[in-house]
């Protein structure tokens, strides 16, 4: 494979940008990857792995003369980050992104870009619930969707290297508009996470005649819950920037919740059967 991206600058090397660089070293695409954080100790590792070629803790040193900087840090953290690089951006380069929320993400962004450089906002629908350089893997993104959200400022030439890229990381590549995005990973992603921290809450802090319930955890509840051991930071940020989709999809399921409590509540098992069959059926339609 010829390469693609002569020098990338992978800023946060933790699942996703590690994964990312992963994979495009594996293809032969990228030439020599720095690897830029704040910790010593992850980017050490990142080298020791050799997943990135060179490491700094200067993000604008590291950035220099990069063709590529891929941003996959908190999404709260990455107009910041940003806004530090922006200067010392090389006239041409493409800045592209890994965060889980993007309407007001990539317009903050798209403000912050230097004329001459290119923005175009992205998410990989991949992950575990584990975090850094070493939980990284070369087929992550295998046989995964990746959504890149284009703007009316969005380069195409830009585009299409992205898209290129994430393509060859094994990615099936889906176009979306920002806040159509934050609306559908709200439900589909979003909820479920904040179902999960609070279910885990709710079960670890209940007082059953003074006994701690969670010994008692058995397959069900450790499947449900797999994703409440997730990054807390990430998922504070999430739920910071995505809130007004993520209020209204809480909203959605407190109804759910409550309608589902009425049926026990008034003891109506044709209602609650009813209710159980259709949950049954979407959930049996996934898999
Ligand atoms: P991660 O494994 O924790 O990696 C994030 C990396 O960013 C860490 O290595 C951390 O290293 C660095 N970092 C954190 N804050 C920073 C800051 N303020 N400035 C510079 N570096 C910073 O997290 P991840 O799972 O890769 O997530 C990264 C991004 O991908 C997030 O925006 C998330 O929303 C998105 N995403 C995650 C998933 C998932 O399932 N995990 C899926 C899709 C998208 P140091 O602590 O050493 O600085």
């Amino acid at each position: 494979m010829p390469v693609i991206i002569e020098r990338l600058a992978i800023i946060g090397v933790g699942l996703i940008g590690g994964s990312f660089a992963r994979a495009l070293r594996e293809a032969g695409a990228v030439k020599t990857v720095v690897g830029i954080g704040r910790s010593r100790s992850n980017l050490e590792e990142a080298l020791s792995l050799g997943i990135v070629d060179e490491i700094t803790q200067d993000a604008v040193a590291g950035v220099r003369g990069a063709q590529m900087v891929f941003i996959s840090v908190p999404v709260c953290a990455i107009p910041d980050v940003l806004a530090e690089i922006s200067p010392a951006l090389t006239d041409g380069c493409i800045v592209t992104d890994g965060g889980s929320v993007k309407a007001s993400l990539v317009s903050e962004c798209e403000r912050l870009m230097p004329t001459g450089c290119f923005f175009v906002g992205g998410h990989p629908i991949a992950g575990t619930e584990h975090s850094g350089a070493a939980a990284s893997f070369a087929t992550l993104y295998n046989g995964k969707r990746c959504i890149l959200t284009p703007t009316k400022q969005t380069d195409a030439a830009a585009l299409d290297v992205v898209t290129r890229l994430w393509q060859i990381c094994g990615a099936e590549v889906c176009l979306m508009e920002p806040g159509h995005h934050d609306r559908i990973f709200a439900e589909i992603s979003h909820l479920p996470h904040m179902v999960a921290y609070a279910l885990v809450h709710a079960v670890g802090t209940a007082d059953v005649e003074g006994e701690n319930v969670l010994s008692y955890t058995a397959g069900g509840f450790r499947d449900f819950t797999r994703i409440a051991s997730s990054d807390p930071v990430m998922w504070r940020d999430i739920a910071l920037m995505n809130r007004h989709a993520l209020l209204a999809s809480i909203d959605g399921f407190s109804k759910s919740l409550l309608e589902l409590r009425q049926h026990i509540h008034s003891s109506e098992p044709q209602e609650l059967a009813e209710f159980f069959t259709i949950a049954k059926q979407f959930r049996d339609g996934i898999v």
